[in-house]
């Protein structure tokens, strides 16, 4: 392995997987880190399918949002088998194979199982980061950062200002581990729904479920006859807190149990079914979002703003499970509206050479709550990686560069905005 490269990514989830592709595509040296052994960030390390809605029905045809490397990463999981015909559940297997290939084919130098534990920096430059594997202690320099850590570890490391959960009290969403149970009639448990989430309710109310949730969130599964739970709830906890997430993960192992066996006991469908798998992590959707140049915020959201600097699209709904307790609250866009994300969210104040993409780009808590979906993380990843190879061309900080030049370099890639 090299000592310096022209970029690192860090984080290999959607958003560190396109940045890292979409800057090597465009000719320069990346190197992609991250402390797991596949890239899909939260699909693989928590379990996380499918797609949530990417798409809208404009002038009466249906339009992508999240276009550009994220229909790549579309159509080559199709052509593996590996999306459902809903195109939007898909085979996580698969989908790590295609991330392994389309990084390797782009040129991007990978390196797994190595965690990010802090960087060198001078004035408002990062220099380089410092690493921990099974081969020891490492360094490794670039010129141009991106932080997809999804909790935006770097930036907090480089000391650069951010929020953490909510205005007022820093609470974030729930955490959630997802679960798969095998052998189940998944036709009749979705005709069932207002049964099984009758006697739910009625069994919490007696005190005999203790999750919060205040109802049995659960999708299809590629496989027929398995159905993937994403319905426990861990709240109140710090999800950049080590002993926190630990706790939370034991709370919601019970969780898995607790709400297996209501559904075996009490549900048609689940007579011959077994618990297959939870998520080697608990999910987390909300943590640090970044203090950049622009915070997108909720009115920006509702009144569908399209900046001069727009990046990435969305119509995902403003999808805020309590982070308090039971209730979820849902914001949904008018079929043809959406809104963009300036490219000022992906720059932290304080540096000059870092860029943040993913969930935690520069918003508040309404406005993550409809960006942080795998779709558009895969967009803001994609805008990053051809930010930092502009940067990189151009030898300008990363606030620097031509905005207008990035939008139609994302438009020749295919991207909406
Ligand atoms: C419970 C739950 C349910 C969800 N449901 C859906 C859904 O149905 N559909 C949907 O589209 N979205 C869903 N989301 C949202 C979505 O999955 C995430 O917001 C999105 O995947 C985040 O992508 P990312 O690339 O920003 O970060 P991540 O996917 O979290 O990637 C970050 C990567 O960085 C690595 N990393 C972190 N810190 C370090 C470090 N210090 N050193 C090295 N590596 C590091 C991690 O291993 C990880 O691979 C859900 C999220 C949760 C938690």
């Amino acid at each position: 392995m090299k000592e310096k490269y022209d970029l690192i990514v860090c984080g290999g989830g959607f958003a560190g997987t396109a940045a890292a592709i979409a800057a090597a595509r465009s000719g320069i040296d990346v190197l992609l880190i991250d402390k797991s052994g596949f890239l899909s960030g939260t699909a693989g390390n928590c379990l996380i399918n499918p797609f949530m809605p990417f798409y809208t029905d404009i002038n009466g045809s249906k339009t992508d949002l999240s276009a550009g490397l994220f229909s790549e990463i579309l159509s080559k999981l199709t052509a593996l088998g590996g999306l459902h015909k809903n195109g939007l559940t898909f085979n996580l297997e698969l989908l790590k194979l295609v991330l392994d290939r389309m990084a390797r084919e782009s040129g991007v130098t990978v390196l797994f199982h190595t965690y990010i534990t802090g960087l060198g920096k001078e004035d408002r430059y990062i220099r380089s980061i410092s690493t921990i594997n099974k081969s020891g202690a490492g360094s490794f320099a670039a010129d141009i950062f991106i932080d997809a850590t999804g909790d935006a570890d770097i930036a907090a490391m480089a000391g650069c200002p951010f929020q953490l959960g909510r205005e007022g009290d820093n609470l974030c969403q729930p955490m959630t581990l997802c679960f798969d149970i095998a052998g189940v009639d998944v036709d009749k448990v979705f005709s069932t729904n207002p049964q099984i989430n009758e006697a739910y309710r009625k069994l919490q109310s007696e005190g005999k479920i203790q999750n919060p949730r205040e109802d049995v969130l659960y999708m299809r599964h590629m496989y027929k006859d398995i159905l993937h739970v994403n319905s426990t709830r861990i709240i109140r906890k710090c999800p950049i807190d080590a002993e926190d997430v630990s706790a939370a993960e034991s709370e919601a192992r019970e969780q898995v149990f607790e709400l297996f066996s209501f559904l075996k006991e009490n549900c048609e469908g689940f007579e011959n079914s077994v618990l297959l798998s939870s998520g080697p992590e608990i999910g987390i959707r909300e943590s640090r979002m970044i203090e950049g140049l622009y915070k997108l915020n909720e009115d920006d959201l509702k009144s569908c703003t399209k900046f001069y600097d727009g990046i990435a699209a969305s119509n995902y709904e403003i999808d805020i499970h309590n982070p308090d307790g039971s209730g979820t609250s849902h914001y949904y866009f008018a079929p043809g509206t959406y809104y963009t994300i300036p490219y000022r969210c992906l720059v932290p104040k304080g540096t000059d050479n870092l860029l943040v993409a993913g969930r935690c780009i520069s918003g508040t808590h309404e406005a993550q709550a409809s960006f942080r979906i795998m779709p558009v993380c895969c967009s803001t990843g994609e805008a990053a990686g051809c930010a930092a190879a502009l940067a990189f061309a151009n030898k300008c900080s990363v606030s620097g560069i031509n905005t207008a030049k990035l939008r139609d370099i994302l438009k020749k890639r295919g991207a909406f905005i």
